[in-house]
């Protein structure tokens, strides 16, 4: 069986990657350390860079913002926009319902920044790929103030980028 291994000499050798000694270059099996190439190296160590922590913090300020902003709307009292000039009669909406749809918009930002946070803290533990990835498009979505927006697109992009660290 040894005969199998033996290198011919009419065909150009290669090395083995664990030894480095060169052999026939269609070998299953390195003759001198055993070297099986038939069977995949194992799993390649995982790579430890700082996106996941970058990304994460991107996002959790996102959240953070659209949580911020989602408590102004909710804060948000149409009676003080009448004195900036709000007419009512122009926009055809009366003042509560102005009101209540600015309401209605802080609760989805808040729920938005909330799991734009969580999405944040997932990230920067290099857990819940997926959970970050909501969490990023969600800071995105919540806006917080345009800067969130865009602190969330950059943050996702990142932590998308470091898939494998998850
Ligand atoms: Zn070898």
């Amino acid at each position: 069986m040894g005969q199998m291994y033996d290198a011919d000499p009419s065909k150009p050798g290669r090395q083995c990657v664990t030894c480095g000694r060169t052999i026939d270059w269609n070998a299953n099996v390195c003759m001198y350390c055993g070297h099986d190439f038939r069977v995949p190296m194992g799993p390649p160590p995982k790579k430890r860079s700082s996106k996941p922590v970058v990304g994460g913090i991107l996002i959790l300020l996102a959240g953070v913002l659209a949580l911020a902003m989602g408590a102004m709307f909710l804060a948000f009292d149409a009676t003080d926009f009448e004195a900036y000039g709000y007419d009512p009669a122009t926009y055809d909406m009366s003042l509560s319902e102005l009101d209540s749809i600015v309401g209605v918009c802080g609760i989805i930002v808040l729920i938005l920044g909330l799991v734009a946070v969580l999405g944040g803290v997932f990230a920067i533990m290099r857990k819940g790929f997926a959970l970050a990835i909501i969490g990023g498009i969600c800071g995105m979505i919540g806006i917080g103030f345009a800067i969130g927006a865009v602190l969330g697109l950059i943050g996702l992009i990142i932590v998308g980028l470091s898939k494998e660290e998850f």
